[in-house]
């Protein structure tokens, strides 16, 4: 229904100013949200550009407010910006620094919110929750900032988080968005391929991130798009990295370590067990499965020739064992 979700969006553009302000002007949010920011390297100017707030850390302050302006507490519902319990509503995010998450177009969808604190009992990040306007599967972090630089440089840069959104388009890389903590979906690819046909994946440089990159590669591989992939040392993620090196360092980096999906494959072998022909056939056979899944039979034949001299095996070999996967497909 279009005009609940009007409703929607209203409320949700109402809370991302309410939090923006309070972060600015209150003596809480000052003392609390923006020096926290500030502490993390985030400038004023960058604050402004992704619009971050401080949802104060009482019962019920957002929530009396924007009743107060007139917005329905159905909408304040149906968006999770307030929790409904025992004739006591209360805020979602008290306490919490606030990233509101916008559409290509800049609606305001849902927001992420962080604790200050490093407690690692209560959950890092509580995001809003699925809704008749926040779909998470749908979303990518930052999109509405980066739609124009991703179009002119012809490449995504896919991150994990919101952070690292943030210190990149700081540090200069704009083209730059995060899937937020949901595994990747077709989704969030498709709306990348509307901007450009080159995504390279740049995720946290532990256990976690490495899983993910890989499970990555195989979905914008069957959307038809070119992927990399760019590592960063152990225990690094583009945040922090980014906030180390200066503008110039950062590109180099990313120029110079950024693989394609075969030689980032190749490389986790080298690092694995060069020596075990056995992981060897296993690591080969994943590459294969990766090549089986793009549409293009050209770039197939190019990739194929490509793992060949990388991982010194006939093409022939790697022809055959790719064309039953393919016919499994169809
Ligand atoms: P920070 O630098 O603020 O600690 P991060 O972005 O490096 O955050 P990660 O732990 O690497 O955090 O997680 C990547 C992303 O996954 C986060 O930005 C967030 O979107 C999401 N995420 C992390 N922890 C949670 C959680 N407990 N619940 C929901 N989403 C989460
Ligand atoms: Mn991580
Ligand atoms: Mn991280
Ligand atoms: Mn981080």
């Amino acid at each position: 229904n279009t005009d609940v979700r009007e409703s929607m969006y209203l409320v949700s553009e109402f809370a991302k100013d309410y939090f923006h302000n309070t972060l600015l002007h209150s003596e809480e949010g000052k003392a609390i949200g923006y020096s926290y920011f500030k502490e993390r390297g985030f400038t004023a100017e960058t604050i402004k550009k992704f619009a971050l707030g401080y949802s104060p850390e009482t019962w019920d302050a957002f929530t009396k407010e924007a009743l107060g302006k007139g917005y329905k507490m159905e909408f304040l519902e149906s968006t999770g910006l307030t929790i409904a319990r025992e004739d006591r509503p209360f805020d979602r995010f008290k306490g919490r620094v606030m990233f509101p998450i916008q559409s290509m177009s800049g609606r305001v969808l849902g927001f992420g919110g962080r604790i200050l604190t490093n407690d690692k009992k209560a959950a890092k990040y509580l995001n809003s929750p699925e809704s008749d306007i926040y779909h998470k599967s749908k979303v990518l972090y930052g999109i509405y900032q980066a739609k124009q630089s991703i179009a002119k440089l012809n490449n995504c840069f896919l991150v994990e988080g919101y952070t690292d959104v943030i210190q990149f388009n700081q540090s200069g890389v704009e083209n730059v968005v995060a899937s937020s903590g949901t595994a990747l979906t077709p989704d969030q690819i498709r709306l990348i391929n509307r901007l450009t046909k080159n995504i390279t994946v740049l995720f946290d440089g532990d256990a976690a991130g490495l899983r993910a990159s890989i499970r990555g590669i195989d979905l914008i591989l069957e959307e038809g798009m070119n992927v990399k992939v760019c590592s960063f040392p152990d225990g690094e993620d583009p945040d922090s990295f980014a906030r180390k090196n200066s503008y110039e360092d950062l590109v180099a980096y990313l120029d110079e370590n950024a693989k394609d999906f075969i030689q980032f494959k190749a490389s986790l072998l080298m690092n694995d067990a060069k020596n075990d022909p056995i992981k060897k056939a296993d690591l080969i056979r994943d590459m294969v499965a990766s090549i089986a899944k793009i549409p293009d039979r050209i770039q197939r034949e190019i990739y194929i020739q490509e793992c060949s001299r990388i991982m010194d095996i006939s093409e022939q070999v790697l022809t055959s064992t790719l064309a039953q996967l393919v016919q499994k497909d169809v």
